[in-house]
């Protein structure tokens, strides 16, 4: 099976492989590539039974070398004013392809596949592994699945390019998540009684002008102290997205709902966050809400989205893919990655991808035919450095 990456595109798009969907269609199609490739590889399962990610390994098994980073599930399309159908990828001869994940971010995984002849015929010296991973949109499990056998003693690739969409740019920094879910509960009377029962929706209200502090004091202490340069802006930022709570006007609420996101800048931790909040919860907040009734109180629950990406101090991906693409200047993005986890496990790691970040999640999402030529070229050069 000897295919372009635009070819290969087409292929890939045509799986619908939206986050909590199956991937299984698209991973047998991989599959078979890289058997009839002769290339080694894994199908690594997700918790959830129905995903699953790719490892595969092109050139010696040793330590060291490059893994090529891409995911393979796409956000869904339904609610979206898409003119043409986005599991298809659309040529309509004005440079663009279209279709769902087309940017972000199976352009990238399609180039990448479409290399492995060219790495085959190298005769590379250090290892080219390629990971495909599942659930990166939602949970970034896929990732995480692939960094526990990385730790259970699987051969570690030195560097990682993660290829998010970049314009083939060298990005250097993401911002990292972390997401809170709020639960209070009330005490529900007549709120013509209201001293008796507990309103779960004046504690959230409460609770969310806490969070909404805490932000302002990271702006005011980064406006008056200088922030995480390059990043806009350049502070960690808590926001509350969502929230509903009570059933009428005249009953206190029992119950009240509300999410939090924190993106935090490379050195902050997101558990600091949610630590201190808690710690307002249990000191000042609940003790009240207990007096009145036992039954009330809040409980929290947080989850990690996944660190944010730091620039390294004399960094081997970055300074690989500054000779590669001639890119020096500084890139960081507002957007999550998988990249943050891999530098978390010790994998020197940068973004470098095909595409415009501004067009992913779009309906009618495209990419440039020149940025999957770019990008062919980029690997070109890097199998070259293995081969060296
Ligand atoms: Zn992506």
């Amino acid at each position: 099976m000897q295919m372009t990456s635009l070819e290969l595109l087409e292929r890939l798009v045509a799986f619908p492989t939206v986050s909590d969907a199956t991937n299984v269609d698209l991973v047998a199609f991989v599959s078979d590539y890289l058997k009839s490739h002769g290339v080694p590889f894994e199908v690594v399962p997700q918790a959830d039974g129905r995903n699953f990610n790719i490892f595969a390994t092109v050139g010696p098994n040793v330590p060291g070398g490059v893994m090529l980073s891409g995911h393979v599930d796409v956000v869904p399309v339904a609610g979206q004013p898409w003119t043409t159908d986005p599991f298809k990828l659309i040529n309509k001869g004005d440079g663009r392809v279209y279709g769902r994940g087309s940017c972000d971010m199976k352009g990238f995984d399609a180039c990448v596949l479409a290399a492995i002849p060219a790495m085959l015929k190298a005769g590379l010296k250090r290892p080219v592994h390629i990971c495909l991973s599942a659930d990166e949109e939602i949970r970034m499990d896929g990732a995480r699945a692939i960094i526990e056998k990385f730790d259970k003693g699987w051969t570690k690739p030195s560097m990682c390019i993660v290829g998010e969409p970049s314009r083939m740019k060298v990005v250097t920094g993401h911002k990292g998540y972390w997401r809170i879910d709020t639960h209070v509960r009330g005490h529900e009377v007549h709120s013509s009684n209201r001293y008796v029962g507990v309103s779960a929706v004046f504690v959230a209200a409460k609770l969310i002008s806490w969070i909404e502090q805490r932000d302002l004091k990271n702006k005011a202490d980064a406006e008056a102290y200088g922030g995480v340069p390059h990043f806009d802006p350049g502070w960690t930022m808590l926001h509350v997205g969502q929230m509903h709570g009570g059933t009428a006007h005249n009953i206190t609420a029992l119950d009240a709902h509300f999410v939090t996101g924190i993106r935090t800048v490379p050195g902050d931790d997101g558990g600091k966050y949610v630590r201190e909040y808690e710690h307002y919860i249990r000191t000042e907040i609940e003790p009240a809400m207990k007096a009145v009734h036992p039954d009330a109180g809040v409980t929290i629950q947080y989850r990690v989205g996944g660190p944010a990406l730091g620039q390294e101090p004399d960094g081997e991906a970055e300074r690989v893919a500054r000779r590669l693409t001639g890119d020096n200047a500084i890139h960081v993005v507002a957007y999550g990655a998988e990249a943050g986890l891999f530098q978390e496990a010790g994998i020197s790691t940068i973004i470098c991808g095909p595409g415009d970040i501004a067009q992913a999640h779009q309906p009618d999402e495209w990419i440039e035919l020149s940025e999957l030529d770019k990008c062919d070229a980029f690997l070109a050069g890097l199998i070259k450095e293995c081969a060296a």
